[in-house]
C-alpha cells in the first residue's frame, strides 16, 4: 500500500517536473526568438548605417575629385541627391566679415545669392552657426528669422537645415539644405546632413586654398605681362622721340646754311616738342618708382582749385588743335589744402587723356563744383569710353587698354594721378560705357 502511494507521488512529481521543463523550454525558446529578431534588427540597422556612411564617403570623394570648384561641386550634388532630398543646397564660407557663397545649386541658384556672391555676415544664420558651432534647423521660413531668408521665402522655400563646417575646432562655414515643404527634415536626415558637414569641410578647405593660390599666380602672371609690355613700350616711347631729336639736330648741323629761317624754326620746334615728351616720360617713370618706394613727396599749401582748373584747361587747350575744351567752374569753390603742382599734374593728365580720346571737332567738358564738403572736378569726353572690366586696369601701374583704337602712352598717368588724389585724402574714379565717352571725377576734401 505504502509502495503504491510512493509510486503515485513519484509519478506526480515526475509529471510536475516534466510540465516545469516544458514551460521552461518554451520560455527559453521565445527568449531565443526575441534575441534572434533583435539581432536581425541590429544587423539591418548596422547595414543601413554602413550604407549611409559609404554614401556619405562617396559625397566626400566626389567633392575631393577635382580641384576645379564647379566640377567638384557638380559631382558632390549628384551623390548627395542619392542620399537626402533637397530643393536647394549651398556651401557658404565665412571670410573677412562676409558670408561668401562658394557653391550653390537648385532653386534660384543663379538669382538669389549665386556662387561667388557675398553679403555681410552680421545677423545671418551663418553668424549664429559660427558662434554656436551647432547645426540649426529653421522649420518654417514663414516665421520671421534671418535677413537672407526673405529671398528664399520668395522662391517658395520653407524649411532650412544648416550644419557647420569645421577646420580643427574652428567653424569656417556651413552646409545648407533647403526644401519647399515646411518642417521637411526628419531626425535621421538631420543627422545625415550633420555627418556630411563634418566630412566635407576638409575637401572644401582644399578647394579654397587651391583657388586662392591660383588667383595669386594669375595675378603675378598678369603683373609680369604688364611689366614686360611696359619695358618694350618705354623703350619704344624713348626711341621714337630720341630718333627725331637726333635726326633734326643732325639736319640742322649739316644743312644749316641751305635751310630757310622757317625750316630751321620748325626743326627747333620739333626738337623742343620731342624733348618735352621725353622729359614727361622720364618724370612719369621716376614718379612711379617714388610712389612704389614711398618717397613721393608733397608740398602742401592752400590751393585755389577754381584758378587751377581754369589755368590747366587753358594750357591744354593751347596745345590742342582739333578738340575744344569747355570749363564750367561753380565759383566760389572752397580752398583745398594740397600740392598745387601735383594737383595740376592730375588735372593735366585727365585733360590730355580726354583730348587724346576725343573725336576731332568735339569738345571736352570740365565741371568743377563743391558738394558734401568736397570739391569735385568732372572731366567728360565723348570718345570710345572704357568697358567695365577695363576700368580697374587703367588705374593700375602700366595699365592700358590695347584693344580697339588705342593711343600711344605708357599707362602710368592714371596710376600716378590716383596716387596723388589719395595722398590728398581724395579719390579719382571713372564712370564710362563703351561708345558713350568717359567722365573722370577728381574729389578732394575741403579744409575743415
Ligand atoms: P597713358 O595714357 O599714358 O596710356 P594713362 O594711365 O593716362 O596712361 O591711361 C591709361 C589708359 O586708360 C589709356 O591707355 C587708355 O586705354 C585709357 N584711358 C584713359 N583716359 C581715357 C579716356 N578719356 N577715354 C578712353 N580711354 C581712356
Amino acid at each position: 500500500m505504502i509502495a503504491a502511494e510512493v509510486l503515485a507521488a513519484l509519478l506526480l512529481l515526475t509529471a510536475a517536473i516534466a510540465v516545469w521543463l516544458v514551460v521552461r523550454l518554451r520560455r527559453q525558446s521565445s527568449v531565443a526568438d526575441a534575441r534572434a529578431s533583435e539581432a536581425e534588427r541590429l544587423r539591418d540597422e548596422l547595414g543601413r548605417r554602413a550604407d549611409v556612411l559609404e554614401a556619405a564617403n562617396r559625397c566626400v570623394r566626389a567633392l575631393g575629385s577635382s580641384l576645379e570648384l564647379d566640377e567638384a561641386f557638380d559631382a558632390f550634388i549628384r551623390e548627395v541627391r542619392g542620399l537626402v532630398d533637397f530643393d536647394r543646397i549651398a556651401i557658404v564660407l565665412s571670410e573677412e566679415g562676409s558670408a561668401q557663397v562658394l557653391a550653390v545649386a537648385g532653386v534660384g541658384a543663379e538669382q538669389v545669392l549665386p556662387p561667388g556672391s557675398a553679403r555681410p555676415i552680421k545677423g545671418t544664420l551663418l553668424e549664429e552657426i559660427l558662434r554656436t558651432g551647432q547645426p540649426a534647423y529653421r522649420t518654417d521660413m514663414n516665421e520671421p528669422g534671418y535677413p537672407e531668408e526673405e529671398r528664399f521665402h520668395a522662391l517658395g522655400l520653407r524649411s532650412r537645415f544648416v550644419t557647420p563646417l569645421f577646420r580643427g575646432a574652428r567653424t569656417i562655414g556651413m552646409l545648407s539644405l533647403v526644401r519647399r515643404e515646411p518642417n521637411a527634415f526628419t531626425d535621421e536626415e538631420k543627422e545625415l546632413v550633420g555627418l556630411l558637414g563634418r566630412l566635407v569641410a576638409s575637401a572644401v578647405q582644399n578647394i579654397r586654398a587651391y583657388e586662392a593660390e591660383r588667383k595669386t599666380v594669375d595675378e603675378l602672371r598678369r603683373l609680369s605681362t604688364l611689366r614686360a609690355d611696359f619695358v618694350s613700350l618705354v623703350s619704344h616711347e624713348l626711341r621714337t622721340p630720341m630718333a627725331s631729336v637726333i635726326g633734326s639736330a643732325r639736319t640742322l648741323q649739316q644743312r644749316w646754311r641751305e635751310l630757310t629761317a622757317e625750316q630751321r624754326e620748325s626743326f627747333l620746334q620739333l626738337i623742343a616738342a620731342e624733348t618735352d615728351r621725353l622729359a614727361a616720360l622720364i618724370s612719369d617713370v621716376l614718379d612711379t618708382s617714388r610712389i612704389d618706394a614711398g618717397t613721393f613727396s608733397f608740398r602742401f599749401s592752400d590751393v585755389d582749385l577754381a584758378e587751377l582748373v581754369l589755368e590747366s584747361v587753358a594750357a591744354v587747350e593751347l596745345a590742342s588743335d582739333e578738340v575744344g575744351l569747355r570749363a564750367d567752374v561753380r565759383e566760389p569753390l572752397p580752398i583745398v589744402r594740397g600740392d598745387r603742382a601735383r594737383l595740376r599734374q592730375v588735372l593735366t593728365n585727365l585733360l590730355d587723356n580726354a583730348v587724346k580720346y576725343s573725336p576731332a571737332g568735339d569738345a571736352v567738358e570740365v565741371f568743377a563744383y563743391a558738394e558734401d564738403g568736397r570739391v569735385r572736378v568732372d572731366v567728360r569726353d565723348h570718345g570710345p569710353g572704357i568697358s567695365e572690366e577695363d576700368q580697374r586696369l587703367i588705374f593700375e601701374k602700366f595699365g592700358r587698354v590695347t584693344t580697339g583704337n588705342a593711343r600711344p602712352g605708357t599707362g602710368l598717368g592714371l596710376f600716378i594721378a590716383r596716387s596723388i588724389a589719395e595722398a590728398h585724402g581724395g579719390s579719382l574714379e571713372v564712370a564710362s560705357a563703351p561708345e558713350h565717352g568717359a567722365v573722370f571725377t577728381l574729389q578732394l576734401p575741403v579744409q575743415g
